[in-house]
């Protein structure tokens, strides 16, 4: 075999809570998992400082400690963790086929299951003063860094679903929501419009637009553009968040995996399964609904049970067969 190739019984593609937790169970079941990092170790969290909502921390933990204790845990039982970008795949459609994966466009992995959980990427607006501040008061995640901005002034950018569910979320824990719509309508569904309209102190802003985000460390204010007049506004306050959407990390699955409209890889049922034999997603990969540490961890969990299943029935098989 070329030093190329290398075999194993389980390949994991991700090295965020969906990645780890799977990697922790696959190593205690003996799969002795390889997993490649991709290019953000750790994953989204080690893009933000606090992380309160995770059970088992009492006093809270920063999420790069955090990720990196997870990291230790998988490794403890035996995970080989890697750096390197899963470039393409090959996947097996037979039952107990073997799957290719290449990394960083030369090395070839051969896998008898692969989990995926490569994760979600927030979407920003890419202005250099909100790439500033992110994680200074600028955050795309408002269940998870609301909390932070209890009864304060904070700004939110966005117009569909999850913008509308996001500002009332914090409308219950801050003092005053500004919403920012780009265009003069929502995107969100009349219900959901009808909640962000209802809410008393969510103030509404149709054809509005960051102009700049504003603050030296930490959010200060907003300065905010009507884009049909040109007239500025700033106003003061100490929490931005982003809910402009997320892209899924599955371009390298198009044509092989079942995805949704927007690129979220499907599974079957209550399972990991995809529609390959032995390919298993976790984490907010496939899951638009949830999106949040705990959830992928779990995910990441039965991905392992559901890998570590399909092999055993597989070896079951082929000592009937012999
Ligand atoms: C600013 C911010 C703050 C947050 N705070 C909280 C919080 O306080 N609490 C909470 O529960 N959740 C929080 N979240 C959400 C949480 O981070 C995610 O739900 C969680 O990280 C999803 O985990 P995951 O394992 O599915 O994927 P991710 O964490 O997105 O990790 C994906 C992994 O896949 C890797 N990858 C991608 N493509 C490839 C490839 N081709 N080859 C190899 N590897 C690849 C990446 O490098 C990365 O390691 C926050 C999110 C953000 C953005």
């Amino acid at each position: 075999m070329s030093d190329t190739i290398e075999r194993v019984k389980c390949l994991i593609i991700g090295s965020g809570p969906a990645g780890y937790t799977a990697a922790i169970y696959a190593a205690r079941a003996d799969m002795k998992p390889l997993m490649y990092t991709g290019m953000e170790p750790g994953g989204q969290l080690t893009t933000t400082t606090e992380v309160d909502n995770f059970p088992g921390y009492p006093e809270g933990i920063d999420g790069p400690t955090m990720m990196v204790q997870l990291q230790k845990q998988a490794e403890r039982f035996g995970t080989e963790v890697r750096i390197g970008m899963v470039t393409s795949v090959e996947f097996s459609k037979e039952v107990g086929g073997i799957h290719k994966a290449t990394v960083d466009n030369n090395k070839v992995i051969e896998a008898e299951s692969v989990i995926i959980s490569t994760g979600a990427t927030a979407k920003y607006l890419g202005l250099p003063s909100e790439q500033k501040l992110r994680g200074g008061g600028v955050s795309a995640c408002a269940v998870c860094d609301g909390f932070f901005y209890k009864g304060q002034d904070v700004a939110i950018v966005g117009a569909g679903d999850t913008a509308a569910e996001e500002a009332t979320y914090l409308a219950n824990i801050c003092n005053k929501v500004t919403m920012l719509v780009r265009k003069d309508y929502m995107k969100a569904s009349k219900a959901m419009q009808h909640r962000v309209t209802s809410t008393p102190n969510i103030d509404l802003r149709y054809n509005t637009e960051v102009d700049e985000v504003l603050g030296d460390m930490v959010v200060e204010g907003l300065r905010m553009k009507n884009n049909e007049t040109g007239e500025k506004e700033e106003i003061a306050i100490t929490g931005l968040f982003i809910a402009i959407g997320h892209k899924p990390n599955t371009d390298i699955f198009k044509g092989q995996l079942d995805m949704d409209e927007t690129g979220y890889l499907i599974t079957k049922g209550k399972t990991t399964k995809t529609n390959i034999p032995g390919v298993f997603a976790s984490g907010d990969v496939q899951d638009k609904e949830y999106r949040q540490a705990v959830t992928a961890a779990g995910t990441g969990c039965m991905a392992a049970l559901d890998a570590e299943r399909y092999l055993a029935t597989i070896e079951t098989e082929e000592e009937v067969e012999a």
